[in-house]
């Protein structure tokens, strides 16, 4: 069994204020056993040190994305110095950084890889735009930048894959339940198919996009959805009530 995802992703947001505010909600928040879900809390890099000082042990950090190798790479953020300060997650391959920052496929994945490569824990985001999903490409489209990671790594006991259809992300348009299942299922099959079965078997898929309080049962409740990556809803209480969805 695979074991339940949280993640809050807060994206460029929030001032010291609002972080202390956010970080005593959570501490106060009645959320499931660390022995049943993983939560990941990912703050904009200057707040992850006052995060990290203020949050309970059983949240974790994510970074929200990192670079490659460190050196003369102006605002960039390497791998080594999330490892160096104990940071165990980063999330790498978001929407708006693919299609706002024009990373492609293959930069994902060498970010991937290296990320990996240096022990941290990689949460890839994958998803298809509107226009792909009305030309049917949905599929195609996520197994396109699954494969872009496959083809450079070997272990995956360290990736969790966040399926995030671009339509769905901030917009409150969030994917049926029948939606994601069936994108979740058929990225299952593709792993199983080009990885090994023991990859799909065991790799979590979350679902994100307009994640609420509201719909995250039904959601998560599907047989290939692991859990979530919440942005706007991660920010607020109702993150305590999704954290809460498989009970
Ligand atoms: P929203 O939950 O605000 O739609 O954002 C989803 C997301 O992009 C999480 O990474």
């Amino acid at each position: 069994t695979r074991k339940f995802f949280v993640g809050g992703n807060w994206k460029c947001n929030g001032t010291v204020e609002e972080v202390k505010k956010i970080c005593c909600m959570l501490n106060t928040g009645e959320v499931p056993c660390p022995n049943h879900i993983d939560t990941i809390v990912a703050p904009p890099f200057v707040f992850i040190p006052l995060v990290k000082s203020l949050l309970r042990s059983d949240f974790q950090i994510a970074a929200q994305n990192c670079w490659v190798k460190g050196g003369a790479f102006t605002g960039e953020i390497s791998a080594e110095m999330l490892v160096n300060i104990h940071i165990p997650w980063v999330i790498l391959g978001h929407s708006e950084r693919r299609t706002l920052c024009g990373e492609s496929n293959e930069f994902v994945a060498d970010k991937t890889e290296y990320a990996l490569s240096q022990g941290l824990k990689v949460c890839l985001c994958v998803g298809e735009s509107l226009k792909e999903r009305e030309n049917h490409e949905t599929s195609n489209v996520v197994a396109k930048q699954t494969k872009a990671v496959a083809d450079k790594i070997g272990c995956w006991a360290n990736i969790v894959i966040a399926y995030e259809p671009i339509w769905a992300i901030g917009t409150g348009k969030v994917a049926t339940p029948e939606q994601a299942q069936e994108v979740h299922y058929n990225l299952r099959k593709w792993l199983d198919q080009n990885v090994s079965p023991q990859v799909a078997q065991n790799t979590r898929i979350i679902y994100g996009g307009s994640v609420t309080a509201a719909n995250c049962k039904e959601i998560g409740s599907q047989p290939d959805v692991d859990g979530f990556l919440v942005g706007g809803a991660s920010l607020k209480e109702e993150f305590i009530t999704i954290l809460n969805a498989r009970n």
